[in-house]
């Protein structure tokens, strides 16, 4: 089994559930958040560090398959088969079934056309998504062999297939893992964490066909129900509730009735050292999510391009980091990667680079 991530860290998970206790009556899905939590959590004990496998160097012109489930609302995987072509999962009528089949085929384009990638195995794996799964669970997860999304609580979360940074954050955990295969603890973690943000966010634009001047950065977008209130970034922005947020680390979700405050950092300074969430995987990742905006937004135009380029080369070069880097060493790692790419034609990167790393205080 490989490396669990599930969309809605634990930290968050015990929230909902913390407020479950406080209020006499519950809305339906609410009252579920234990019991989903349970589950999220049985899951997570049966977490595994893997090792990156051989990449195939010979990149198929054919896209890996790509099949749609449906949980009907039990616990369990892979469950019925909705679609294995995009005309069977419109015939379904089941929008979660639609996006989920359509998300995963951008990802598989994305991963073929931009970055000469086979899926995420780099051995062109099929897809297999599981949408429905059990009753209201606030969460969604990729197992190292599949997808799965639960259609959320219907008050604080919602359907999570329909949300392209659930789809490519999870899938790009299946790199990560055959790739660099970053450990899931501590910094190593973090990076982890940030590598699924960070593509995420480049797939999004490259979807959207964003400028970085154009994309709002924000994971967890679709999937939060913002019927609440709608907060404001200090970039006087209005946004609606969102999970992480690239440009402003710790303000993607304010004063929540259930889940409180966003509190990523965005520097070293702020950095969270307690042991939560294996060393504040969830958190910590906020640091180095925002030098990677910081420096995409210094090189304009499509993060996919210059940006997406040196942080792929950084994981896929052979040896470059370790399973255990920390953020200081990952930090050189890109400006290696970048001093290969750019130094003969525009060595200006580098200073970019370079900076947007000193001003979260890494370098
Ligand atoms: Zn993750």
């Amino acid at each position: 089994m490989s490396v669990r991530c599930y969309f809605i860290p634990k930290h968050i998970e015990d929230r909902i559930c913390e407020h479950n206790k406080d209020v006499a009556s519950n809305p339906v899905g609410i009252s579920l958040a234990p019991k989903t939590s349970n589950i999220s959590n049985e899951l997570r004990s049966l977490r595994q560090d893997v090792k990156p496998e051989v990449q195939d160097q010979k990149i198929s012109s054919r896209l890996g398959k790509n099949y749609v489930y449906t949980a009907k609302n039990r616990q369990r995987q892979p469950g019925g088969l909705i679609a294995d072509s995009m005309n069977e999962a419109t015939a379904s009528k089941d929008p979660n079934a639609i996006c989920a089949w359509v998300l995963s085929d951008y990802f598989l384009r994305f991963c073929r056309d931009i970055l000469g990638r086979s899926s995420f195995d780099g051995r062109n794996a099929d897809i297999k998504s599981t949408v429905h799964y059990y009753v209201c669970y606030n969460n969604a997860f990729f197992d190292g062999t599949q997808m799965v999304y639960g259609d959320g609580d219907g008050k604080i979360f919602e359907d999570f297939a329909q949300d392209p940074s659930v789809v490519f954050h999870e899938l790009w955990h299946g790199v990560t893992d055959r790739t660099c295969g970053l450990l899931y603890h501590d910094q190593a973690g973090a990076l982890n964490e940030s590598l699924s943000d960070v593509f995420a966010s480049i797939i999004m634009q490259w979807m959207n066909g964003e400028t970085v001047d154009e994309a709002s950065w924000l994971i967890g977008e679709r999937c939060f129900i913002d019927s609440h209130n709608v907060t404001s970034n200090p970039n006087g922005i209005s946004q609606a509730y969102a999970l992480r947020s690239l440009i402003d680390p710790g303000t993607a979700f304010v004063n929540h009735p259930y889940i409180g405050t966003d509190d990523q950092p965005q520097d070293m300074d702020h950095f969270d050292s307690s042991n939560e969430d294996n060393g504040g995987v969830h958190k910590n990742s906020g640091i180095t999510n925002h030098a990677f905006y910081l420096f995409a937004k210094s090189v304009g135009g499509f993060s996919w391009d210059i940006p997406c380029k040196i942080w792929y080369k950084t994981i896929t070069t052979p040896g470059l980091i370790s399973p255990n880097c920390t953020f200081v060493e990952f930090a050189q790692a890109t400006l290696t990667s970048a001093t290969d790419l750019y130094s003969s034609t525009q060595p200006i990167i580098i200073d970019k680079l370079r900076r947007a790393w000193s001003l979260v205080k890494i370098l």
